[in-house]
């Protein structure tokens, strides 16, 4: 029987780790099909406070896990496959083993929704990004292209005007989903340009390791063609990583966490952190924030329910 497992090793599962071991809760770690979270596909990370000449974010990781194994933790590789939260103790089963606990940090964040090419798999953190915050500012006077229609990807390609020589985003419809007021400032903005019904076949050169253009087609012609770019930012959405919750964790309609303040589940003993629950912020620091107030919050749980 364990006090904590904590399912997830990204920022939010590692930081929980820290915390529930150094207050000797012996907290297990699931590490996950994406062990490390999305930081393990980035390059360098330069707002993570603590870093002035920045740092790996696989190294950031790897550093994270140490600290938290150093005082106790237990890493197990592989994927939870189900849970029953409707017993006490608590059930979670990883790859095939049930494995019971007084309580579960869930911190399986949310995974960015890709196009799917092969070449965006090769180029990830060479040139593709999902996370214009984190690798804008490596595109000072460079051409970026953005992809997607939604919010997320207004507001990457704003942001990316402030490094950026020139930005196109490239959306399949005409029609946004994005809202009028980020549309707005998009389409007013002299940086961006727009390329509608419009789709990416191919990025290239992952020969060279690095973003160096993209094919496009228009759908409406079917015209295809190539163009020079520098930076590839994929802003399509994010799928939260709740599949094996449901049904029993509440989560609003595209399968985020619903909190119950801090970092309570509707399942007492059940508490979330990072991007399973945070749509708005998604970054690095705030997750490991979360991952620090379910460890406290688990361990004032155990400590109230004398467990
Ligand atoms: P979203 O609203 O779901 O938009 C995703 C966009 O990506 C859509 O335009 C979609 O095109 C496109 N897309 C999806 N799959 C694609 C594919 N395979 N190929 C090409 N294009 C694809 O996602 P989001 O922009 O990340 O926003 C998610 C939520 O967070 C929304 O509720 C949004 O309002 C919110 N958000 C708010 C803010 C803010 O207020 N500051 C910032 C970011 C996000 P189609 O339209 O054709 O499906």
């Amino acid at each position: 029987m364990r006090n904590v497992i904590i399912i997830g090793s990204g920022c939010a599962g590692n930081t929980a780790a820290i915390y529930a071991a150094r207050a000797n809760l012996r907290p297990v770690v699931i590490s996950g099909h994406e062990a490390g979270g999305q930081l393990s596909l980035t390059t360098l990370v330069e707002n993570f406070p603590g870093f002035p000449e920045g740092i790996h974010g696989p190294e950031l990781i790897e550093n994270m896990k140490k600290q938290a194994q150093n005082f106790g933790a237990e890493y197990v590789h592989g994927a939870v496959l189900d849970t029953d939260f409707s017993t006490r103790p608590l059930r979670v089963n990883v790859e095939g083993a049930w494995i019971e606990t007084r309580t579960v940090i869930i911190a399986s964040g949310a995974s960015a929704r890709w196009l799917g090419l092969e070449s965006e798999m090769k180029l990830i953190g060479h040139g593709v990004s999902s996370c214009a915050t984190c690798d804008g500012f490596f595109y000072r006077n460079k051409k970026i292209m953005v992809i997607g229609g939604g919010d997320s990807a207004m507001e990457e390609a704003n942001f990316l005007t402030r490094f950026g020589d020139e930005v196109t985003v490239v959306h399949r419809r005409e029609e946004f989903r994005a809202s009028k007021i980020m549309l707005d400032r998009a389409r007013h903005n002299p940086k961006i340009k727009f390329l509608l019904n419009t789709v990416v076949e191919d990025i290239f050169d992952p020969s060279k390791d690095m973003v160096t253009g993209v094919r496009l087609r228009d759908l409406k012609t079917n015209r295809a063609w190539e163009q020079d770019i520098d930076g590839f930012f994929v802003a399509i959405g994010h799928i939260p990583n709740t599949k094996v919750f449901k049904g029993q964790i509440e989560t609003d309609s595209d399968g985020y966490i619903l909190s119950k303040g801090g970092a309570r589940t509707n399942i007492p003993g059940v508490f979330h952190a990072g991007d399973v629950q945070d749509r708005v912020y998604r970054q690095a620091i705030t997750a490991s924030g979360a991952g620090c107030m379910a460890a406290i919050e688990a361990e004032r749980y155990l400590e109230a329910e004398g467990l």
